[in-house]
């Protein structure tokens, strides 16, 4: 993996208890995949059953089956996009940004242990953009994971299509609720096929963000921070930086920015100063490039823009038209994630630059359940 990525890991059955509760997401930091969107890599074989199941359904059409469950379940069907395309990627390859899915007889390297049948894997960016998804399938013996695909009572088999439902559940960012009435439990049910009413809440407060969301905001220092609870700037249409102002020195911005939206009202006779820095602590990566764009009110043209060198802040200084402006706050990174200070500051020559080393909010995490 390289210096901006993350990965996480997770498992499929652990034993827990059951009881009432609600979804659970992940959070530290919480993950999104822009759109909902997954195509995996699919050419499923098991080391001794081959290409199908034991009673006929090859894994590939049962897996086809499981990314359905979550497109055609109530409400999901314009929050996340998720489909197969032919070919095999390996499962433990996490730095392509190709997804892929398959049987292994080990976990990348490591033994499977108790009970686990499956592991889902992420990498995402320090703000929390996923950039990849992988799936691993237990197959070190027929004793530790029977596969079959099996609908309702299992018996003697581990249902493969109602484990990859809950694998891909975690790609969509679910972790393990305490309630048992979800698919995202963590132990295996013989009642419970498909995403559930908590199931779907869940993936609705991930990807349902109401965008755009701008800010009221007036003359003010706020502190805020860019992370996977924002809007992308492909999620709003936002015209890319650089296009027009001050950006154009950029050769590549990078799609896929977390961005923060404020509302100023600019009176007459006035310039508006906008200056943009980091407060994240951290070792140093350079995941957040501090970058601001000023729009007309409905987000269609963009005025101004200024980015800076990691090192820096971004500052703009407008002679505009009274009227109501956007300023938008960004990385240059695709998923680029950082703790800010953004001073906005309707009166000529008040914004005084602060310049402040960038820092990372996150290094890399890793944990494994
Ligand atoms: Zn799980």
């Amino acid at each position: 993996m390289d210096v901006r990525t993350g990965i996480v890991v997770l498992g499929a059955t652990l034993l827990g208890a059951t009881g009432a509760g609600a979804f659970v997401l992940f959070d530290d930091p919480l993950t999104r995949r822009p759109g909902g969107e997954y195509t995996i890599a699919t050419q499923i074989s098991h080391p001794t059953l081959g290409a199908t199941s034991p009673s006929g359904p090859s894994w590939d059409a049962a897996f086809a089956e499981a990314l359905d469950a979550w497109n055609d379940a109530p409400g999901l069907g314009a929050l996340v996009d998720l489909s197969a395309t032919p070919g095999f990627e390996g499962p433990c390859d996490d730095d392509d940004d190709v997804h892929g899915v398959g049987f292994e007889a080990d976990f990348c390297g490591v033994p499977w242990g108790g009970t686990t049948l499956a592991i889902a894997a992420r990498s995402f960016t320090p703000g929390g953009l996923v950039t990849e998804g992988n799936i691993v399938f237990r197959a070190d013996s027929l004793v530790n994971a029977n596969w079959d695909v099996v609908a309702g009572p299992q018996g003697a088999f581990d249902d493969f299509r109602r484990v990859a439902v809950h694998e891909i559940g975690h790609l969509l960012g679910l972790d393990h609720p305490p309630g048992s009435n979800a698919i995202m439990f963590a132990t295996v049910q013989d009642g419970v096929e498909v995403p559930q009413a908590d199931d779907i809440a869940g993936v609705t407060t991930i990807y349902d963000l109401g965008c755009p969301d701008p800010i009221a905001s007036g003359s003010q220092t706020l502190d805020d921070s860019l992370d996977a609870t924002d809007c992308l700037d492909t999620d709003i249409g936002l015209p890319v930086p650089g296009a027009v102002g001050d950006c154009t020195q950029i050769s590549s911005f990078e799609a896929n920015s977390f961005v923060d939206l404020y509302e100023v009202a600019l009176p007459a006779g006035e310039t508006l100063d906008v200056t943009l820095r980091s407060t994240g602590a951290g070792g140093g990566d350079p995941v957040f490039n501090p970058t601001v764009q000023v729009f007309n009110a409905n987000l269609s043209s963009e005025l101004g823009c200024d980015w800076n060198n990691p090192m820096g802040a971004a500052s703009l200084s407008l002679a505009l038209t009274p009227g109501t402006y956007v300023v938008a706050t960004r990385s240059v990174f695709a998923g680029g994630g950082t703790n800010y200070e953004l001073t906005i500051a309707p009166e000529p020559g008040s914004a005084a630059l602060v310049f402040a080393a960038l820092t990372a909010l996150w290094g890399t995490a890793t944990r494994r359940r």
